[in-house]
């Protein structure tokens, strides 16, 4: 690691993860035309193991997405080579696909606060979206397809009936986000 590159740290990730909701909102509603307020945005450490990891959660009823603080962590620290990283295209860095990452798990956890609660569908929809907004080749694309396993070759999600309880205790909420709700409530 060259002293010199600039590595992204996870407070300047929070920072840009209201921006990145707005775009996930807009996308969404450009492909499937319906929307939502009043969301907020918790990280909290849901852990990671070598059965996978959760990227977020969102629990029905709620208002909250959640996401994995240890699993952002680890994506931004690995010390995986940028060589297998969109080959036919233009090198990524690791900035981009951490941002990539995170559009994709609020993609993810935005269409199952819309009422697409089954985790088959959601996944479905998550890629039919990402696949009409950006091109084939782009990292939310791949993801959404593949897995976040195309970036992070050690990683995999956890399997569809792995359960988690967060402590709720530890969540930390993310400023700025959901900006419409803001708007709106003052
Ligand atoms: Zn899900």
């Amino acid at each position: 690691m060259e002293p010199s590159n600039i590595m992204m740290d996870l407070r300047k990730l929070k920072q840009a993860m209201p921006d990145i909701f707005e775009q996930v909102k807009r996308d969404v509603k450009h492909v499937l035309g319906r929307q939502r307020a009043g969301l907020s945005l918790g990280l909290v450490d849901m852990g990671i193991s070598s059965r996978g990891f959760i990227g977020g959660m969102f629990f029905s009823g709620g208002t909250m997405i959640l996401m994995n603080r240890r699993a952002l962590q680890v994506l931004l620290a690995t010390g995986e080579t940028a060589s297998r990283w969109n080959k036919n295209a233009r090198q990524l860095d690791r900035e981009e696909i951490v941002e990539a990452y995170v559009y994709h798990v609020l993609q993810h956890e935005y269409i199952h606060a819309l009422g697409f609660l089954d985790e088959g569908t959601c996944r479905k929809i998550t890629r039919e979206v990402s696949r009409k907004v950006f091109p084939e080749d782009h990292p939310v694309t791949l993801m959404a397809k593949h897995g976040i396993g195309y970036f992070f070759p050690r990683h995999r999600y956890a399997p569809v009936e792995y359960q988690f309880t967060p402590d709720t205790r530890s969540i930390e909420l993310v400023k700025g986000f959901d900006r419409s709700s803001t708007v709106y409530y003052m």
